[in-house]
């Protein structure tokens, strides 16, 4: 049996200790059986067995060993879609709510850092969105109104502005959300975890879901272990990692690699000018740059990678180019880390929410943006098992559609890339 252990990167190097956990090798039977140990299926977890439900997770690798462990760690509230985007495409009622709720979702991660005192190195200086070029400037200005008419913490910065907090001219101004922030994702996660043992949940490492069938009592979650969770209701949040264990479901998603590198710690003067606030940022790009510092002062910088998994320093080139581009100073810098993990992309880019039969839910789709959306999602998917009231949950569930003509997804996101690409140049 291969064990999925964490690859290298710089999360797993300076991370905080993992909780201690193992395989499930007998059966066990609970309330709800959670599928995937990143933020939505710990979170769900936590929230579950602070409702006073008994959960048995069981994640294939190491805690985090999907997206969680990997990402950015940048906590940024909201979806892909702008306040006025949901509220037409929802109506007027409908779409505030969602906007609302999708607002609240960084506020989240920071409370459940603060509730269970996860050592997450996590900063609460915002999250700036600055626009490539002159004419994305607009876009990024509308969204930041659109968010201040709802109250939030945002303002507007000019070229200058934004220069002087992310320490580089090579942008055009655009806005800051102060909600935001970022942690450090592989210790968040294993907090995540941690809390949920320390709340009651079980969590099985190593230990990867083979088959969901039905049962007299609700459902069994049968494992490559041998062991069986039976349960009323089990949660699948295993989300760009999701592979045949329900029809069709890996067909809902485009899983697209992104990538990341992190240099070594900046010198003092480097350190001084370099987002010396602790703001993180992705930018207006359609094939967005997204960058930080970290705890011991690592400029990362991130972006998509390519369509198979990287084996070589070189794969990781375009991102190093991003990096020199948007940082010209830094462009000589060694590069430490090297890294890169799965995002899910739906197709109409909504976080999904499945419920094929009573009892099995299923999230899938944060669009490369899952540090705040899955740990809210735990706590809307708790609050619906335990309600069973859908206004629970910020989206209507949907059926389980696939993609059309997914088996040649590699020729069309490459035409779609190339065709961003441009986007990128022109406007
Ligand atoms: C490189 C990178 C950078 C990112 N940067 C950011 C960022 O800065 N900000 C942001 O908001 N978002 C970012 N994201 C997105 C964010 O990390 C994800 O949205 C989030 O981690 C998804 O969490 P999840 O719990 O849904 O899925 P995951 O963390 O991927 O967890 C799914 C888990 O399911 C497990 N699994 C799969 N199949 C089975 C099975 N059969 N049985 C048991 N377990 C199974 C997998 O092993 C995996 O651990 C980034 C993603 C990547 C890859």
């Amino acid at each position: 049996m291969i064990k999925l252990q964490l690859p290298p990167s710089l999360w797993k190097a300076t991370a905080a200790p993992a909780p201690e956990t193992r395989p499930l090798d007998q059966d066990v039977t609970v309330d709800v059986a959670v599928i995937g140990g990143g933020f939505a299926g710990l979170s769900t977890a936590l929230h579950l067995v602070e409702a006073g439900r008994s959960v048995q997770v069981v994640e294939a690798g190491d805690i985090g060993w999907g997206a969680s462990g990997r990402s950015g760690g940048q906590v940024i509230p909201g979806i892909k879609y702008d306040p006025d985007d949901l509220r037409k495409m929802f109506g007027w009622e409908a779409g505030a709510k969602a906007a609302e709720n999708f607002g609240s979702t960084a506020a989240k991660v920071f409370e459940l850092i603060d509730r269970y005192g996860i050592d997450c190195d996590d900063t609460r200086s915002g999250w700036a969105q600055p626009a490539h070029s002159k004419a994305a400037l607009p876009a990024a200005l509308d969204r930041c109104r659109q968010w201040k008419a709802l109250g939030a913490d945002v303002a507007e910065l000019t070229k200058a502005e934004m220069a002087d907090l992310l320490g580089t001219d090579s942008y055009e101004g655009g806005w800051i959300d102060r909600r935001g922030g970022s942690v450090q994702p592989l210790s968040y996660t294993r907090g995540l975890a941690r809390a949920a043992l320390s709340k009651g949940a079980f969590v099985a490492t190593h230990t990867a879901a083979t088959g969901l069938s039905r049962s007299a009592s609700g459902w069994t979650v049968s494992t490559n272990r041998g062991s069986r969770v039976n349960a009323r209701d089990v949660v699948v949040c295993t989300n760009a990692y999701s592979k045949q264990l329900w029809p069709k479901l890996e067909q809902t998603i485009i899983a697209a690699n992104s990538f990341q590198v992190a240099t070594r710690p900046l010198s003092a003067n480097l350190d001084r000018m370099v987002l010396k606030n602790q703001v993180v940022a992705s930018d207006t790009r359609r094939l967005l740059s997204y960058f930080r510092r970290d705890r011991d002062g690592r400029f990362l910088m991130g972006g998509r990678g390519t369509f198979a998994n990287p084996t070589t320093d070189g794969d990781f080139a375009h991102v190093e180019r991003m990096l020199a581009r948007a940082y010209p100073v830094l462009a000589n810098q060694p590069i430490e880390f090297r890294w890169g993990g799965r995002v899910a992309i739906t197709q109409d880019f909504l976080p999904h929410l499945h419920e094929p039969e009573k009892g099995l839910l299923f999230l899938v789709g944060c669009q490369g943006r899952g540090v705040a959306l899955q740990s809210k999602m735990g706590e809307w998917i708790a609050d619906y098992l335990v309600s069973e009231n859908p206004a629970a949950l910020p989206l209507p569930v949907t059926d389980i559609t696939p993609i059309p003509f997914h088996g040649l997804r590699r020729l069309y996101v490459s035409a779609t890339l190339a065709y961003y690409k441009m986007l990128d140049l022109v406007r």
